[in-house]
């Protein structure tokens, strides 16, 4: 026992940037036990999917083809029966909505300790992860007391796998017990204004309560058109039903990890920071030159947002 089994996603048609980070992930994993790294994809165009995860450090990839969207019981079965066959030592999903979903199952089924929201491992004598605490306040290491685990993966924390593997990519003949699934999936319909992911966006352009009221938003959709930049947002403009919840960036709203992240009019609470001090290069707009986003910020315009986002916008759209 010394595999790896990495659980990949996908969503409206395509594979989630998380899968290819879980593929670095787990081969970091398969490097310290050396074992195999194998990457599994359930339902959908799997046969695609599976090319797509064949990249460099794959062993092995197995397609399990059972209808189109993620399904709970779908994937927990299949899952569990792949790790089984494989004698998995260490199994590695997405810290994600479909991840939450089914591995607690899983690991169940499994018999073997489930430790979220990885940020980290530490190898050498068996395994130690390291996770965020306290909102991100602290890190903090779980040692597995265990030789056998279920870690789940915070997204944006390792590099994509890139390049082409040679590994072999075969259909798994799933047993799937459609008694026990108990849900059917009719379809995927996105919440809210359509098609937004927060998440998966190179830049961000979001907005807090320094921008006062609903009718000034334009000026910040303005200024993210210019960039090419998503918009989003602190809780309290979500709160107030100006932008929807899919847009929110935070602990109870998404953690993001673009390229760029603009901060305007946002303080910089502990709980927004949660969800973006992963980005790379972040800028903060704030009249306030103590508030506390400028502890995080890389570059800062201390002024007020409503002379510094237009010229902005015309500087970048011009
Ligand atoms: C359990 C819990 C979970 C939470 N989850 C989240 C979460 O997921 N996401 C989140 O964002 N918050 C969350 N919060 C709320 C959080 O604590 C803060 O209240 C919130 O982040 C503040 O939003 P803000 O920075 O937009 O507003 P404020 O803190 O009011 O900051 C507004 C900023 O705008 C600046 N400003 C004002 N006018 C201008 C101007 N004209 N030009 C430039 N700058 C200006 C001010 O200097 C100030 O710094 C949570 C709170 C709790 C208790």
């Amino acid at each position: 026992m010394s595999d790896v089994l990495v659980v990949a996603e996908h969503r409206r048609g395509e594979l989630r940037d998380v899968s290819y980070e879980l593929l670095t992930a787990g081969r970091e994993l398969a490097d310290s036990t050396g074992g195999n790294l194998h990457a599994t994809i359930i339902s959908g165009d799997v046969d695609e999917y599976g090319e797509d995860l064949n990249r460099e450090g794959v062993d092995a990839v197995h397609t399990v083809d059972h209808g189109e969207e993620f399904n709970h019981g779908v994937c927990t079965q299949a899952v569990e029966q792949i790790a089984n066959e494989i004698d998995a030592q260490y199994v590695l999903a997405g810290n994600t909505v479909n991840g939450m979903d089914f591995y607690p199952a899983v690991a169940e089924r499994l018999d073997m300790p489930l430790v979220t929201d990885a940020i980290a491992f530490e190898t050498g004598d068996g395994l130690s992860v390291i996770r965020e605490l306290y909102s991100g306040k602290t890190e903090g290491t779980i040692d597995v007391d265990s030789e056998t685990a279920f870690v789940s993966v915070r997204p944006g924390e390792w590099p994509a796998a890139e390049g082409t593997g040679d590994a072999a990519v075969e259909a798994f003949d799933a047993d799937i017990d459609e008694e026990a699934l108990n849900t059917t999936v009719n379809g995927y319909e996105e919440v809210g204004s359509g098609d937004v992911d927060i998440s998966e966006a190179d830049v961000l352009v979001s907005i807090g309560r320094g921008i006062e009221e609903e009718d000034n938003l334009p000026l910040v959709h303005d200024l993210a058109d210019a960039l090419g930049a998503t918009v989003s947002a602190s809780r309290p403009i979500v709160d107030n039903g100006w932008l929807g919840q899919e847009r929110q960036v935070g602990q109870s709203g998404k953690k993001v990890t673009p390229d760029i992240y603009i901060a305007i009019g946002i303080s910089g609470a502990v709980q927004h920071v949660a969800g973006m001090k992963g980005a790379d290069t972040i800028i903060t707009i704030n009249n306030d030159p103590s508030a506390p986003i400028y502890d995080i910020a890389d570059y800062g315009i201390v002024g007020d947002l409503f002379d510094v986002v237009p010229a902005l916008t015309e500087e970048f759209g011009g």
